[in-house]
């Protein structure tokens, strides 16, 4: 069967939303109240539920988790022509928005073993690669200053964050979390979206907890947070008048999305405890299998698993990460590569960057059907599916 054919209807999706709780419930209190748009009671619960989850002294809910990179960098302090450190191996919302404000992003490989923003390289860049000049940090090659640092927490599992924080002191460098795919995650038992300045969220349809679109800003400057409602809300001076500041944003979250988050935000440790078993069950399979090995958690991290990852070793059983995915698909198992280093991408390119452990990650990197959903008969239908693969190709090679 070719790849593109359409998934069969018992297909086993990748991810998908878990909506049996409060849902309904809260919609029709939306609806029955007439409070769809983005005035209402459950914004402001949903913000006050999320922000004391998170230990955050207020929350700032947005229509998506990219609005709400955006607002981080702008309240961060993030101008044009900035450069913004990031690592190469991310969905590409982060790097659009560094470019929403004008500023450039600056690509840092990921480490080996997690696939997270590499301490070690971000140090030797900023040791060796930058130079201090009137109290600001500028780049060698660009000679553009280096304001801020975004570690992108991927696949539910945090960056090391102890050396990016000690380095984000050192050379005075802002640092914003994108803990989007991390909701829930704890580096050294503090929560990821709460270990920078500012931290970001996001409720799209596949993530930890969903509102069908939806984002979140946490911070301990309260003052970053008014400036980002305000941002958010059209730059509105005046309850009343129509008289704006500045140029401002139309990204407020809806009442109605705002009511599936309080309902999903209620059962987000449930959600979190189904996606490590998972992951738990699926590292038992492989852990003999050869040619295949699994994102584990590292000994500083409580990850939130959103996606659990393999990573296909082509050299062992001569059948690649894109080989299993075709594989798998024709058996109505939805699989998912990774992302396209962000240096290589189109709209992002960068000569100068070289990042040789994401270009792997990106031919390796395969996520496997991860619902909270997922049922035992249906994980061992994955794990079967791969296993069997897998040993295909060893006896036919
Ligand atoms: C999902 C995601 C986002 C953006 O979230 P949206 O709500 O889809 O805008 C940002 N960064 C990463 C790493 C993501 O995975």
């Amino acid at each position: 069967m070719p790849s593109d054919a359409p998934l069969r209807e018992h297909m086993i999706p990748l991810s998908v939303p878990e909506i049996s709780g409060n849902e309904r419930r809260y919609l029709a209190e939306c609806l029955d109240s007439n409070w769809v748009s983005s005035a209402g009671p459950f914004v402001e619960r949903f913000e006050r539920a999320f922000a004391e989850r998170l230990g955050s002294p207020g929350a700032v809910a947005v229509m998506n988790g990219t609005a709400a990179l955006h607002l981080a960098l702008l309240v961060a302090g993030v101008e044009p022509d900035d450069e913004v450190i990031m690592p190469a191996l991310s969905f590409i919302a982060p790097a659009n928005a560094i470019r929403y404000v004008g500023a450039w992003p600056r690509w840092i490989d990921v480490d080996e073993t997690y696939w997270q923003l590499d301490p070690a390289l971000l140090r030797s860049f900023l040791e060796r690669e930058c130079t201090s000049r009137g109290g600001q940090l500028f780049a060698r090659d660009s000679g553009r200053r280096i304001r801020a640092i975004l570690p992108v927490h991927i696949l539910g599992h945090p960056v090391d964050m102890d050396p990016v924080l000690d380095l984000a002191r050192r050379f005075d460098l802002r640092v914003i979390e994108d803990a989007t795919e991390s909701l829930g995650a704890k580096y050294r038992g503090k929560s990821v979206g709460r270990l920078g300045d500012v931290g970001c969220f996001s409720f799209n349809g596949n993530k930890l907890i969903t509102t069908g679109g939806g984002g979140m800003i946490v911070s301990d400057h309260t003052d970053w947070l008014d400036r980002a409602r305000y941002l958010s809300t059209q730059a509105r001076d005046h309850p009343h008048e129509y008289i704006h500041g500045e140029i401002g944003y139309n990204y407020r979250l809806t009442n109605v999305q705002a009511a599936l988050g309080c309902a999903q935000i209620e059962r987000l440790d449930e959600f979190i405890e189904r996606k490590r078993s998972i992951a738990i069950r699926y590292s038992a399979a492989f852990s003999a299998q050869r040619g295949i090995w699994l994102l584990e958690e590292a000994p500083w991290a409580f990850s939130a698993f959103w996606l659990t990852t393999i990573a296909v070793d082509s050299s062992q059983f001569g059948r690649t990460s894109r080989d299993l995915l075709s594989v798998l698909r024709a058996q109505g198992i939805e699989t998912r590569s990774l992302w396209q280093p962000m240096n290589l991408s189109k709209p992002h390119f960068s000569v100068t960057s070289d990042c040789p452990v994401a270009a792997d990650a990106y031919r390796d990197g395969l996520s496997l059907p991860s619902s909270v959903s997922l049922t035992p008969a249906a994980q061992d239908r994955v794990i079967e599916a791969l296993r069997s693969a897998v040993a295909s190709t060893a006896t036919m090679s």
